[in-house]
């Protein structure tokens, strides 16, 4: 058995039923073989943020997973195709992004796949979300620094 490991996921869609599509896969992360979800955060609103389309629906779950990283991003990866994902241009309206912010304290640098994800200190959208699941993690000074993006609560 391999050992479990915490892994936060950030999940973000602007297409369609957004809202829909975020509650969706905050459940359906929890269906992928080896994945139990620990806590989900709040949904939040956003305006997007160097991309385009709608304004994003956000959140950010904390899981333990035994898969490994690589197969974790393929999981992931799989769940956006299903929701009918297409990357015509970078930052292009989305249906559904998942992206890996942490898995354990581990640091993966490589093409497929960095982590700590490089740009979620920067973003107001993962930070909030994020010090739900995981308050120890996020200093206040970490939103400060990022208190000029405007982040909406949803519900
Ligand atoms: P972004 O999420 O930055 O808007 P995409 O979702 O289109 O961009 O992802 C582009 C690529 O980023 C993916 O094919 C994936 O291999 C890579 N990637 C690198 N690091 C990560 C990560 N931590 N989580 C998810 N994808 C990652
Ligand atoms: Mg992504």
């Amino acid at each position: 058995m391999r050992q479990s490991v915490t892994a936060c996921v950030a999940v973000g869609a602007n297409l369609g039923d957004a809202r829909q599509t975020v509650l969706q896969s905050l459940n359906d992360i929890g269906r992928i073989a080896g994945c139990t979800v620990m806590a989900t955060s709040r949904l939040y609103r956003t305006a997007p943020w160097q991309a385009q389309g709608p304004d994003f629906v956000n959140a950010v779950v904390r899981i333990e997973t035994n898969l490994t990283a690589p197969e974790l991003l393929q999981a992931l990866q799989a769940m956006e195709l299903a929701a009918g994902r297409e990357r015509p241009y970078l930052n292009a309206p989305r249906t559904l992004d998942l992206d890996i912010l942490l898995y354990g304290d581990s640091r993966i640098d490589s093409p497929a796949l960095t982590v700590p994800h490089p740009r979620m200190m920067a973003r107001a959208f993962v930070l909030y979300p994020l010090a739900d699941v995981l308050p120890d993690f996020v200093q206040r000074e970490d939103l400060l620094r990022v208190q000029d993006q405007a982040v909406d609560r949803l519900d």
